[in-house]
């Protein structure tokens, strides 16, 4: 499988060619040429797959310059039920990702049952093996720098701990984490994990990694790299678990499901659609946002007008207050009949932090065939909803889940199965899980006492010459 770059100006690669790569010379995002079909056989086949079998099945079309028992080993190593064992007390943790039917038709899909108890460990403990496997390669070794305000950078950490060639410079904004995700970063022990506590506030620590990127000379010489969200092998892990729950929520191949899916960036909501790009039968895939939303406000209104960080509000599902989805560019490549010089011209407004409106053009219209449908939800919704679905069902989730599941209800079709995502389980947002229930959410075993572990971290100014003789003095 060879992959192009949405901008057309830059040629293609393999997939273990983009693996540690982020955007494309040309400043587009990487998708593969054409997307693998699945077929009526192959689908009949796969109903009967465990994770790993299916993560094989579907990993092996994108991934075929890795030689597939190297694949499979990889595959087989990432996931575990050890891995994946913080979900509820009767939760099945060999299913790595169980469904739970909440009332007949209704489902949850626990995504958020590895390491750091939310969904963004499906791709990076894949990624973290798969990068150690390309380092040991080519006997290279790699320095990953980031900027955090919580999950993303206890997932790349967790994914990258005691890895072979990598090291972790994570950036988070001090003293301005929850105290659990402070815990959670902060006790690692492992000597090739780095936590830098910025004296400010997250944008200066993006704006620090940002500054180091654009040192092309010192990028290159301290070979750094990233674990965001536009690297191609995080989306395509994560079309795997569409397919799991796809076939755990229907009975034959002949019947279509909904998705949910609590939306930031649109990395997760993307892999749904190359999920369906490839044949599963989804009839809906529902974008759920929080108050920042851009990506309602394109699906209902063909107006992509991303905000800077003045605009973005902090709310109580923190890690969807993204205003500008590093991956929506990938869908609009498929909506404009893959078209590069109309991704260029579009993207050529929003690089200059303008907008794009496609309301009276016949992209628009074509928006229903790729079965997509969007709503946002507020504070009080997720309160309201975390609180009803507790005292209803007894089962008690988080912020995010919260408003992929208030917003996929009300697009629910009868007859049609609908799966909500769950992005993070309940006890990293403890106050807000207090304020809507008077009591404190459950903790996986392994967390109970965390806050009570030894931490280790470096404070640092908002200086990108102190972060770079950081990153040089233990690289
Ligand atoms: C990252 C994240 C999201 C958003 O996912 P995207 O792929 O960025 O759309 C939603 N919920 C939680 C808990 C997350 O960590």
């Amino acid at each position: 499988m060879q992959y192009l770059s949405t901008r057309g100006n830059a040629p293609q690669k393999s997939f273990t060619q983009i693996l540690l790569g982020g955007l494309m010379e040309d400043g587009g995002l990487a998708l593969p040429v054409e997307y693998p079909k699945i077929s009526a056989a192959e689908l009949s086949a796969m109903r009967g797959m465990n994770y790993r079998e299916l993560a094989f099945a579907v990993l092996s079309k994108f991934a075929d310059d890795i030689p597939a028992s190297d694949l499979k080993a990889l595959i087989d190593k990432t996931y575990t039920a050890a891995v994946y064992c913080n979900g509820r007390p009767d939760s099945n943790a060999e299913d790595i990702t169980p469904l739970r039917e909440i009332e007949p038709g209704l489902f949850l899909q626990e995504l958020s049952n590895g390491p750091t108890l939310a969904f963004k460990d499906m791709a990076m403990q894949m990624l973290g093996n798969l990068f150690e496997y390309a380092l040991a390669k080519t006997g290279e070794h790699l320095n990953i720098v980031g900027a955090t305000s919580g999950d993303t950078g206890s997932s790349a950490e967790y994914a990258m701990r005691g890895k072979k060639g990598v090291k972790v410079f994570m950036l988070s904004p001090y003293g301005k984490m929850s105290a659990f995700q402070t815990a959670q970063m902060f006790s690692l022990q492992d000597p090739n994990i780095f936590n830098l506590a910025v004296r400010g506030v997250f944008d200066d620590a993006q704006d620090i990694v940002k500054g180091i990127s654009n040192d092309l000379e010192f990028k290159t010489a301290q070979r750094i790299g990233t674990v965001n969200s536009i690297n191609w092998a995080r989306v395509v892990a994560q079309v795997v678990y569409y397919f799991k729950g796809y076939f755990a929520a229907t009975k034959s191949n002949d019947q279509e499901v909904a998705f949910s899916v609590p939306s930031g960036n649109f990395g997760n909501i993307c892999a749904g659609h190359i999920a369906r790009m490839m044949g599963l039968p989804i009839r809906r895939l529902i974008l759920a946002t929080n108050e920042n939303n851009v990506l309602d406000e394109f699906f209902r209104t063909g107006v992509y007008r991303p905000r800077g960080s003045a605009e973005t509000h902090q709310t109580s599902s923190p890690s969807m207050d993204i205003s500008k989805a590093s991956n929506f560019e990938r869908f609009v490549y498929d909506l404009v009949g893959r078209d590069p010089a109309v991704v260029r011209e579009l993207w050529s407004e929003v690089d200059k932090g303008g907008a794009f409106d496609l309301s009276k053009t016949p992209y628009f219209l074509r928006i229903a065939d790729y079965a997509f449908t969007s709503g946002s939800s507020s504070h009080a919704d997720r309160i309201a909803t975390i609180r009803r679905v507790w005292q209803q069902y007894g089962v008690m989730i988080d912020t995010h889940t919260a408003d992929g599941l208030k917003v996929g209800l009300e697009n629910r079709e009868a007859g049609v199965p609908l799966i909500v995502l769950e992005t993070a389980l309940p006890a990293k947002f403890e106050e807000t899980i207090v304020e809507a229930l008077g009591e404190k959410p459950w903790r996986p075993k392994a967390y109970e006492n965390i806050e009570a572990l030894p931490q280790r971290s470096t404070v640092v100014d908002v200086n990108v010459e102190q972060v770079k003789a950081f990153v040089v003095a233990n690289s």
